[in-house]
């Protein structure tokens, strides 16, 4: 129960991709707020291009793990921007704790999203606070831990740690960014939620419908 073959991988991806691009524009304008205004198009891209190759090397018969490393590289290499860095380094994390040879389970997943975690802080050095996607994805991934280690099935522990994520990127509103290209006219960004925080939340929500078990 709570089991995600490469399938699900694939699913997600085009949910993610499907929602990201339904929230282009929005995106776009929270990150003109304080940033560049690319935020909505980079994410489409590294969605887009991440999902050309889940379907690719699905078709190969790979497991999990090596369609979300495939995911990943793509991503970061369309996407453009700090993000898509980011993203691409997350999801390569994430894969490279699956499975490959059987699917993944609710434990794996709560130890691939700590190990996203890890990937982005060690590649954009943000810290809790600083208004970025970290402030999003920390409560994600603590959430989903205490929630699977509670014996929560996969897909209600990640729905749970989800709606901790959309609240939190909610909360971002009220923070001043202390990194990333939004630092320069920090205090405009006051009363409007971090851009990549918001596209995280959003991406994690649409996950948790694919999700069986
Ligand atoms: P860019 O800032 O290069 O134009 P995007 O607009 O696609 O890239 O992404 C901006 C988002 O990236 C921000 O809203 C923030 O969430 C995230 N971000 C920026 N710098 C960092 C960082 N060092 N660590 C984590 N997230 C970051
Ligand atoms: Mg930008
Ligand atoms: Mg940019």
């Amino acid at each position: 129960e709570g089991q995600a073959t490469a399938a699900t991988v694939v699913r997600a991806l085009h949910s993610v991709a499907d929602v990201l691009r339904a929230a282009e524009d929005e995106l776009g304008r929270l990150d003109a707020i304080a940033g560049d205004g690319d935020h909505g198009r980079g994410m489409t891209k590294g969605s887009s291009a991440a999902v050309e190759a889940a379907d690719a090397v699905v078709a190969q018969g790979v497991g999990p793990s090596a369609v979300l490393v495939a995911a990943g590289d793509a991503w970061a290499a369309k996407a453009g921007g700090t993000s898509g860095a980011l993203w691409g380094a997350a999801l390569r994390s994430f894969g490279d704790l699956l499975p490959d040879h059987r699917p993944a389970t609710a434990e794996d997943l709560a130890a691939g999203a700590a190990a996203a975690l890890n990937a982005v802080q060690r590649l954009g050095r943000a810290e809790a606070g600083d208004k970025t996607l970290v402030d999003a994805l920390i409560p994600f991934v603590e959430a989903l831990r205490s929630a699977v280690a509670d014996g929560s099935r996969g897909r209600d522990a990640w729905q749970q740690a989800a709606r901790e994520a959309t609240r939190a990127a909610e909360r971002t509103a009220e923070l001043t960014p202390r990194t990333g290209r939004a630092r320069p006219l920090a205090e405009r960004s006051v009363g409007t939620p971090d851009p990549g925080a918001t596209s995280l939340a959003l991406a994690l929500n649409e996950i948790a419908g694919v999700l069986t078990g």
